[in-house]
């Protein structure tokens, strides 16, 4: 008999912790699930399913673990073993017959060995005709949000991949005949649901909203899970992102740039009143506190303006001669250092 590497079958560290391994499991259950193979690649499939399958019937279960990872420290995949209960002080061999046929399962023999026993005692136990509640699981979804939802709250509609108990397994993965066909084994089928879902307004990139009651359904008298909401920032066309700052590019004419001025410059709070100080640069920052993206202990990020000068599309006659009069007199004064013009 052939020792069998169940984490290599999984592709999961002799660590992984139990949430790891599950999701492993799922994700090789359904790639290999044989109703998606045809011909000679369903008979591989099938073979592949079944040792997914036995992998995480051990590895899945805490006590089934234990038990391996004790009687396997010293084992490598392909390695023969030899259980003999009497000489080598392992008293877990197969003492059957059960009162089903456990080659059914699909197991190999080195898990019939091993677990043949545990497996038809829990499967009687535990079994279709015993139902039991389970809670539905949670559902963790990401949800993008733009600025202004962030800040003042939205009404969303999201359409989410919802985790429920197999009914024709009971979540159990096995029927008499075998691994369940309905779940591919994995105990849950997928199914699509709309949720309506009052977002409320202060959010932040990287919070997580709890709705309670919207996750999977239970199973037999079980509650509903929950649904969790990661929140993220959506891109925007108006403000750059910076953290829980925003920051937006404020163009200036010239003469505003010089003099100074009051302008009226949008905020995802509203338009308010901006006064510009005479001699701004460019790439000079005006900061708004308080007019940014609200921030996980409650306070709320700021804004920036970054200044450019540009100069109005068009120039009146008028405007260019008195352009012309400022040269002459930087002429006079303070030329610029690189001009020619005489
Ligand atoms: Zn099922």
């Amino acid at each position: 008999m052939q020792y069998i590497d169940y984490y290599e079958v999984l592709g999961v560290p002799k660590t992984a912790s139990e949430k790891d391994i599950k999701q492993a499991y799922r994700k090789l259950a359904r790639k290999h699930h044989p109703d998606l193979h045809q011909g000679d690649a369903k008979a591989q499939a099938e073979e592949k399913f079944k040792l997914i399958n036995e992998a995480y019937e051990v590895l899945g279960d805490n006590d089934k673990r234990a038990k391996y990872d004790q009687l396997g420290m010293n084992w490598k995949a392909g390695d023969e073993v030899n259980f003999d209960p009497g000489a080598g002080g392992y008293a877990y061999s197969y003492q059957g017959p059960v009162d089903f046929d456990l080659s059914g399962f699909g197991f190999s023999d080195f898990f019939s060995q091993i677990f043949g026993q545990d497996f038809a005692r829990s499967q009687k136990g535990s079994g279709h005709s015993s139902r039991q509640d389970y809670r539905g699981e949670d559902i963790n979804a990401e949800i993008s949000l733009t600025i202004a939802e962030m800040v003042h709250g939205a009404d969303k509609e999201l359409h989410l991949s919802a985790p429920n108990v197999c009914t024709a397994c009971a979540g159990q993965r096995f029927t008499r005949q075998g691994f369940c066909r309905s779940c591919g084994g994995t105990g849950q089928t997928e199914d699509k649901k709309t949720v309506k879902v009052k977002v409320p307004p202060g959010l932040h990139p990287g919070s997580t909203l709890r709705l309670k009651g919207l996750g999977g359904k239970g199973y037999g008298n079980g509650p509903v899970g929950d649904l969790y909401l990661h929140i993220q920032a959506a891109p925007d066309a108006t403000w750059h992102i910076k953290g829980s700052d925003l920051e937006a590019e404020l163009t200036l004419y010239p003469d505003q740039a010089i003099l100074g001025d009051k302008m009226q410059v949008p905020t995802p709070y509203g338009p308010v009143q901006l006064k510009i100080q005479p001699h701004m640069h460019a790439g000079q920052k005006l900061r708004l506190k308080a007019k940014g993206l609200p921030r996980a202990d409650g306070t709320t990020g700021d804004l920036y303006f970054k200044i450019k000068i540009d100069i109005p599309q068009q120039l009146s006659q008028q405007e260019r001669e008195i352009y012309q009069q400022l040269r002459q007199l930087r002429q006079a004064e303070h030329p610029h250092p690189d001009s020619t013009t005489k």
